[in-house]
């Protein structure tokens, strides 16, 4: 690991005033905020992040880590822990897909430590990029090509790639906030803004490096999910290679508005198959309207993977990424609900 400076804060002005000067001039990246530091440290051991300073933001959990419902809107603090949100009663009861988002993910240990800022911005888990010496890898070294194309890719994208990258995106909460529209605050140099968390997250496009739409400086600081009459009705259905403390292969947040069979609102998201958290809205229009048997998923399930790239290793996420949906469609359709 390099060297680094390190500094605590308890205020977000603390935070960006350090973060404005830190590695000013210098060779390597300025500096880094540590939340959980369970990405971060992982990433700085690896020698894959090198920052010049780490910002630690954890006491932020105070002013920043509410959980908050007031009937219409649920209100996520970024520095709550993934955890606490998992097992919080309202998040539970009226978002479920939110809360199973959370406890299907990594392990006891690390939710206890990991936050809801940090876990959105955690980094892919593509063998590549988490070597440095694989040189060639445009997310961690831009320009350098992508030794996955042609590399060992089982756990690689199939949406949202490019000749410049097909890393997967590894989370599983994101899945839950883009299938439920959040919204995500930040505050930064110029003040506080708020954006679709749908725009947080960016397809590698030339610059795989690039990850986010987040400003120089920028900390999350909040995420706001509007309640709707599909977010009772809701579920995360996760496919992995073990049954624990393992990333998704395929995922996918459907959240149901229901009048009889008929489906009258559809939210879907597919984690583990994408490049970054990926709402189907094909497949939402497939299901507008109509009634919801196994014909009308499996074409939703069509739908969320046309425009899939397929490379040799991972082509089964297609198959895998459709069934895990039409399995998730069908459960969330047949779960019972009250509406109180
Ligand atoms: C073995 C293992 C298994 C895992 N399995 C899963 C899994 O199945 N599903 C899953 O979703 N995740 C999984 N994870 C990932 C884990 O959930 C993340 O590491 C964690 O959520 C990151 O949160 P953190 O608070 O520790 O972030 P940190 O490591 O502190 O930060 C992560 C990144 O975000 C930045 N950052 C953090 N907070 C903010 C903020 N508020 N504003 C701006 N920037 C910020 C940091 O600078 C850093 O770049 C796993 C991790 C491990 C090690």
């Amino acid at each position: 690991m390099q060297p680094f400076h390190y500094s605590r804060v308890s205020s977000i002005p603390q935070a960006l005033e350090i973060q404005a000067t830190a590695g000013q001039g210098r060779s390597r990246p300025g500096a880094a905020y540590l939340a959980g530091g369970t990405t971060l440290i992982d990433l700085m051991k690896l020698e894959v992040m090198r920052p010049q300073s780490v910002i630690d933001l954890r006491a932020l959990s105070a002013t920043h880590g509410a959980i908050g419902w007031d009937g219409a809107t649920l209100h996520l603090g970024a520095f709550a822990s993934m955890a606490e949100v998992a097992d919080h009663s309202d998040v539970i009861e009226h978002f479920p897909v939110i809360a199973q988002s959370l406890s299907l993910a990594a392990s006891a240990q690390l939710r206890n430590m990991a936050t809801l800022g940090g876990n959105v911005l955690q980094k892919t888990r593509c063998a590549y990029f988490r070597d440095p010496s694989w040189q060639a890898c445009n997310r961690r070294t831009p320009g350098s090509g992508c030794t996955a194309i042609e590399g060992i890719n089982r756990q690689h994208a199939v949406l949202g790639t490019n000749e410049h990258c097909i890393a997967s995106y590894p989370g599983d909460f994101a899945q839950a906030l883009i299938a439920l529209d959040a919204t995500v605050t930040l505050s930064g140099p110029e003040g506080e803004r708020r954006m679709p968390f749908a725009s947080l997250h960016r397809q590698p496009q030339g610059r795989p490096d690039i990850e986010t739409n987040l400003a120089p400086g920028e900390i999350i600081t909040a995420f706001t999910v509007p309640a709707g009459a599909w977010t009772r009705r809701s579920l995360y259905l996760k496919v992995r290679d073990r049954q624990s403390y393992e990333f998704a292969v395929a995922s996918a947040a459907v959240a149901l508005e229901m009048n009889g069979r008929v489906v009258n609102e559809a939210r879907i998201a597919l984690g583990g198959v994408a490049t970054v958290p990926w709402r189907a809205r094909e497949a939402e229009s497939v299901l507008r309207g109509h009634t919801l048997d196994e014909a009308r998923a499996n074409r939703a399930a069509q739908a969320a993977f046309n425009g899939a790239v397929p490379r040799s290793h991972n082509a089964f996420k297609v198959a895998l990424g459709q069934s895990t949906l039409v399995r998730a469609l069908l459960d969330a359709a047949s779960l019972e609900v009250s509406h109180g």
